[in-house]
């Protein structure tokens, strides 16, 4: 299926924490978003995958996800190696996407840092016609990251206001991760996670007087195609 914007994260619920607001915003303007999830999230401290994968798909349908694919890459597994790679550019051809969002580069957990690596590497890779010559070469226009634990340089702001709730609901569905009970182990997405996300979102919005806002860096310009507008 083609789309307009993919976006990678390295376990379901990452691209929710940075950015389901913005993806969100964009399903309603009629744009077709996917997410490629990298690995089933099996190291997790909570849940089993089967939960996970349930989660995934009623947050995706929360959001109006035209796709949620999973490359089933091992979970603390995640290294620049050929095969993977592939697997990423891979994906990348079958949707010749626009736009691909990927996380930012620095992060407290490194399998966050090695899906960012990879996504740079497959884009790059995606262009050049004799790399996996048997799928066609394609030409992402631009890639952004999105913040999931922590928050770096912001180059960019997207006004998610109208869409706080929904990006709150899509969150709730990963029950196993965001929530408290008997036998589910203390993690730092289970104590107030969704409530310091909203502050973070909230913040970021602050000195642009926007209720909630989600950021993101670019490493290349971003193109202005006329000031104020
Ligand atoms: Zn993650």
């Amino acid at each position: 299926m083609s789309l307009d914007i993919l976006i990678f994260g390295a376990h379901a619920d990452d691209a929710e924490i940075g950015m389901a607001g913005t993806i969100a915003k964009h399903t309603a303007a009629g744009l077709k978003v996917g997410v490629c999830d990298l690995t089933r999230a099996e190291m997790s401290s909570n849940g089993t995958v089967e939960r996970r994968t349930e989660e995934a798909e009623q947050a995706s349908r929360v959001l109006g996800l035209s796709c949620r694919t999973n490359l089933g890459l091992p979970d603390r597994g995640l290294y620049i190696t050929p095969e993977q790679v592939q697997a990423v550019t891979a994906e990348i051809r079958r949707h010749a996407p626009r736009i691909v969002f990927a996380p930012y580069w620095e992060d407290r957990h490194p399998d966050h840092i090695m899906c960012s690596k990879l996504v740079q590497e497959a884009v790059f890779n995606a262009k050049l016609r004799n790399y996996m010559p048997d799928m066609p070469a394609v030409q992402v226009k631009a890639t952004y990251f999105y913040f999931i634990n922590d928050i770096g340089p912001t180059d960019l702001i997207v006004d998610i206001t109208e869409h706080y709730e929904q990006k709150e609901a899509s969150l709730r569905c990963y029950r196993s991760q965001f929530e408290q009970g008997e036998g589910i182990v203390s993690t730092p997405l289970n104590q107030g996670y969704i409530e310091r996300v909203r502050a973070r979102d909230s913040l970021l919005g602050q000195r642009s007087l926007i209720s909630f806002a989600e950021g993101f860096a670019t490493k290349t310009p971003y193109v202005v195609t006329q000031f104020g507008v």
